[in-house]
């Protein structure tokens, strides 16, 4: 069988590797099977392709279009995911591996199109939470924003997902704005490759938004500035490594760190064997150890018990780990194939070896497989009798099927086991008690990233204690990097500068693109309710007539609706309430009367009311009082082809001008 070339993709050239590539063995067969590298790669070049030519394209559309454009690269990765699948069989992963690397790393991509075009505005800008008042009147505001890094984000993956690890990084840089170069671990690079040529052959990427570096990365470290990040994901020794590059440190440049792990997970002392709990902590347990054959940065590598059930853990997990059927993962009823490497093996099996000198070997059949060509090792299971004293169990990170089994006294020591990994990515519980959660969940937060909770009542619906989710974060301190990647939209933002913008209301509603209270209303032109979507402009508003609210208008909506709460109905009672000077107008009726004042009543663009946001009401409405609206466009977003989404900022006054509510409406405009 020819050796597969695998190329980089360097300023819109493919590059085939030359004399300096490295060897890559398939895992399977353990036969030389590719080779990737080019000593020669010009990675200034590379570096200047980003910024002058993606950077500049991406930073010229909207997140919604950027959104449109993740949606359309994940389906056309979905449509030919065939050919990822049979590459990604050599790297030593099953097909249920591939729905996690493949298929999760598609998923992802969706999600983050979808939460783009919801939670983002169809803007180049992103405002960071709500305007600050700065001064007494409100003539001066702050207002974070959010723009897009002009540099490049330089991602370098870990050999074990070799597209979910490039996709959830990519999707939010992408997302933001921001060019990326991919350097995947080369051992399997060339699953990657071929993810990245799909990619680019869609035609759907701007020139230089996205490049590829196979084999090594040269000094490109060396060539990063501020306006550049590195999101880095592999082993601890490595990225203290790269972390401590001159460049990186003189410049500030941005490096997030997802490395080793020492994930637990505990059992509630109320989840004894025969309860449903103790059977879903060795499923989950028994997964965790098999999948990607357990080379996966969230797997359980310490498994926490009650010194009381130790045995029977022990027992149940020997018995599932012994029945798991090892071999080719091409084969159907393989459930664990290999480890990526023959290096990877022995790298397992020494670490393995530490854990066996403090700890005792409830299940090792490695040998078994010492004739099999491929990098296969067999599940392994260690028992620590001293967790306490013990170094490796908390420290020694086995990438491969292995985890160790410990006792504790009582949910305090069981905290205290856990937290002694030092900062995870994951630390996992399964309980049916809410006393043994909060308690728990609260003493490890501060070590973990991610807090797993799972018993008979979520684990149908459970994701699974080794699932980092798109809208979760994903990281954690100490041992575990000290990152944070996902997390929804927090991801986007870690690829994009925040800045707090200060000035005058008008000034800040030009640069976000969104009314912001103090901003000039401008007169409609026409009621608004006639025009559509496209002719409405943000700050425009209909300010209303007024209309007198009367002690029969009380009575009959009280009637009507069947709200006779006293404050509306018994003058006595509502004056010995401290909010209320006597009776008082529903609140509900001065959004009902509001709706009445600013309708127009004729078929139009306006399509739907969808919600109201931030209802406020502030100043009670006596009968005899009146109410007015400043009904004003705040904010305008696409949602198809055919309408889009306005947020109308509504505000109520009363005869002498002061505010009685305030909220958000939210409608549906035709274009
Ligand atoms: P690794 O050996 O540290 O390599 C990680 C990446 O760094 C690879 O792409 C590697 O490229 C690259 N690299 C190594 N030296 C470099 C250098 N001098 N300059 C530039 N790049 C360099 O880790 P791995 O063996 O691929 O992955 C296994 C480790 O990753 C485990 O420890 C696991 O816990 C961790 N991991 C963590 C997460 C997480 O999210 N926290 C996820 C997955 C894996 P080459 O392959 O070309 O050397």
């Amino acid at each position: 069988m020819s050796i597969l070339q695998v190329a980089s993709f360097a300023a819109g050239q493919w590059i085939a590797p030359n004399a300096s590539a490295r060897q890559i063995d398939c895992a399977i067969t353990g036969a030389p099977f590719a080779q990737a590298g080019n000593d020669m790669l010009n990675v200034q070049a590379m570096l200047d392709h980003a910024r002058t030519k993606g950077g500049p394209a991406l930073r010229q559309m909207t997140f919604h279009d950027r959104a449109r454009l993740l949606k359309a690269l994940a389906l056309h990765l979905r449509a030919h995911r065939q050919a990822l699948y049979d590459l990604s069989f050599h790297t030593g992963a099953t097909q249920t591996d591939h729905l996690i690397d493949i298929d999760g790393g598609i998923g992802t991509m969706l999600v983050y199109a979808s939460k783009g075009r919801r939670e983002m505005p169809d803007s180049t800008v992103y405002p960071d939470g709500d305007p600050e008042q700065l001064s007494r009147n409100g003539s001066f505001l702050g207002q974070h924003i959010c723009t897009p890094l002009q540099g490049v984000a330089v991602h370098i993956n870990a050999f074990n997902f070799p597209v979910w690890g490039m996709l959830e990084k990519l999707a939010p840089t992408l997302l933001a704005g921001v060019p990326a170069i991919v350097k995947p671990a080369t051992s399997s690079c060339y699953v990657t490759e071929h993810c990245v040529r799909l990619m680019l052959d869609s035609g759907l990427l701007p020139d230089g938004a996205l490049q590829l570096v196979s084999g090594g990365l040269g000094d490109m470290l060396d060539h990063l500035t501020c306006q550049d990040a590195v999101s880095f994901t592999g082993s601890a020794n490595t990225a203290l490594k790269l972390r401590a590059t001159p460049a990186i440190l003189q410049n500030a440049v941005r490096f997030t760190a997802e490395a080793d792990s020492l994930n637990a997970s505990i059992l509630g002392p109320d989840a004894t064997p025969g309860t449903p709990e103790f059977d879903l902590f060795i499923t989950e347990a028994t997964q965790e150890i098999t999948t990607k054959a357990g080379q996966k940065c969230t797997a359980i590598r310490r498994i926490l018990a009650p010194e009381s059930h130790i045995e029977a853990v022990g027992e149940a997990l020997r018995q599932r780990l012994s029945n798991i059927k090892i071999g080719d993962p091409r084969a159907k009823e393989t459930q664990m194939g290999a480890l990526v490497s023959g290096a990877q093996k022995a790298d397992v099996l020494a670490k393995a070896a530490l854990l066996a000198t403090e700890c005792d070997t409830l299940l090792d059949t490695s040998d078994a497989l010492n004739d099999a060509k491929g990098a296969f090792v067999a599940p392994m299971l260690f028992h620590c009798t001293s967790p306490d004293t013990a170094i490796h169990a908390h420290e020694t990170e086995a990438f491969g099927p292995v985890s160790t089994l410990m006792g504790f006294r009582d949910i305090d020591h069981a905290i205290a086991l856990a937290n002694k990994g030092q900062g995870s990515l994951v630390t996992s519980l399964i309980t049916h008690d809410t006393e043994v959660a909060r308690h728990i969940a609260l003493g490890c937060a501060a070590f973990n990233g991610r807090i797993y909770i799972n018993n008979r009542d979520s684990m149908a619906e459970a994701t699974g204690h080794g699932a980092p989710l798109p809208h979760m974060t994903h990281g954690g301190p100490g041992r575990a990097g000290g990152g944070e990647e996902l997390g929804g939209i927090r991801a986007v933002t870690h690829y994009m500068q925040r800045t707090a913008i200060q000035g005058s209301p008008d000034m800040l509603s030009s640069i976000t693109g969104k009314w912001l209270p103090g901003t000039t209303q401008e007169q409609a032109p026409a009621h608004p309710f006639t025009r559509r979507f496209g002719e409405l402009q943000i700050g425009e508003t209909l300010h209303t007539p007024s209309r007198e609210v009367t002690l029969e208008d009380v009575e009959h909506f009280a009637h009507f609706t069947g709200d006779t709460f006293y404050a509306h109905m018994d003058e006595a009672a509502a004056a010995r309430n401290p909010f209320f000077p006597g009776r008082v107008a529903h609140g509900y009726l001065l959004l009902s009367f509001a709706a009445g004042l600013f309708v127009e009543p004729n078929e139009g663009p306006v399509l739907a009311n969808t919600g109201l946001d931030a209802l406020r009401f502030m100043k009670p409405v006596v009968p005899g009082d009146s109410i007015k609206v400043a009904l004003t466009v705040k904010q305008k977003t696409i949602r198809n082809e055919d309408y889009g989404e306005v947020r109308w900022h509504v505000h109520l006054s009363n005869q002498d001008d002061d505010a009685v509510a305030e909220y958000e409406l939210l409608t549906m405009v035709a274009f």
